[in-house]
């Protein structure tokens, strides 16, 4: 139900969480110039006082010619403020939306979809709000990005074509630890730098709903992205090797990069390794999270 904002609007807060792309895999391209995918997709619940896995949104409803934005939070400073925000365009898509307030807690342009998810957080307020089934957002979200139908259904999916082929798969929850090593990565640079772009699918059996047997699965799959990303910028590899010497059971870049993440087989392994890494590199974003369970 809605809130108000001590005035007399309703308010609704949401948030949106970080996209995990635990497997992805390049397969095509049309000829419009769009990459096809096949993805397993995933998001973060946050855990721990560290920083957050999600950005935070308050959605303001009334009439408004432009909805006004208001930043605030770690990464606020990397975003635009004005209509490019994609959470402005959201709000227009949506209508009816006079402001919105994001706390930006999710590094920008690092491969697990910030901006996506925050548009998709406004598209699912607007249907909370009008108490309308946020599906009825679909063919907009893709509109608005790529990733935006996934954020917007909200749950694990296997994601195809150029992202609106969902089918919601049933996943254990993993602890994850994700790391940002501070570098942005133009996704665009990345698709650039791929030396195929006709690479296999991801295996036709979905995965496991147990841990050992979706790490086993995961073992077999790809982030067809990530040498291209390395290309770019070295210091991705260097974050995954960092975290594969701290136990983690599987490590591998996040989208186009450079988040990096590590699965763990219990939260106290990735507690431990959170730990380790803020000691050896303070520079990096290193956040707790579980993975999947939704
Ligand atoms: P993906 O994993 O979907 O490729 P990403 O994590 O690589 O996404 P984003 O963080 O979504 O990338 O940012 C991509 C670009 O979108 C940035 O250049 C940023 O300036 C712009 N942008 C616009 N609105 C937002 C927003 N609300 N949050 C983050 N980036 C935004």
């Amino acid at each position: 139900m809605d809130e108000t904002d001590g005035h007399t609007a309703p308010v609704v807060r949401v948030s949106a969480r970080a996209k995990i792309n635990l497997a992805l895999h390049v397969t095509g391209r049309r000829a419009d110039g769009y990459h096809l995918l096949d993805s397993v997709v995933a998001f973060a619940r946050p855990v721990g006082d560290g920083p957050r896995t999600a950005d935070t949104l308050e959605v303001h409803f009334g009439p408004a010619e432009t909805p006004h934005l208001t930043l605030a939070g770690p990464f606020a400073g990397d975003v635009p403020a004005d209509a490019d925000n994609l959470v402005v365009r959201a709000a227009r898509v949506a209508g009816g939306i006079r402001a919105v307030r994001l706390d930006k807690h999710l590094p920008v342009a690092s491969g697990i979809g910030g901006g996506s998810a925050d548009a998709a957080a406004v598209l699912t307020a607007a249907a909370a709000h009008r108490g309308i089934d946020r599906a009825t957002f679909a063919a907009p979200a893709l509109a608005l990005g790529a990733d935006v139908p996934v954020c917007l259904h909200g749950g694990s999916c296997r994601m195809a074509g150029i992202g609106e082929r969902l089918t919601p798969l049933r996943l254990p929850e993993l602890p994850i630890l994700l790391v940002n090593p501070g570098v942005a990565v133009a996704t665009g640079a990345v698709f650039g730098a791929l030396a195929r772009r006709d690479n296999p699918p991801l295996p036709d059996a979905p995965p496991p709903d147990d841990a050992a047997g979706l790490l086993d699965w995961l073992r077999s799959t790809r982030n067809d992205l990530e040498a291209a990303a390395v290309t770019v910028a070295p210091t991705i590899a260097t974050a995954t090797t960092a975290l594969r010497e701290t136990g983690a059971v599987l490590a591998r870049m996040s989208g186009s990069g450079a988040t990096v993440f590590g699965l763990y087989t219990s939260p106290a392994a990735r507690d431990a390794a959170a730990t380790a890494l803020r000691r050896t590199s303070p520079q990096w974003w290193v956040a707790c999270g579980g993975v999947g369970g939704d």
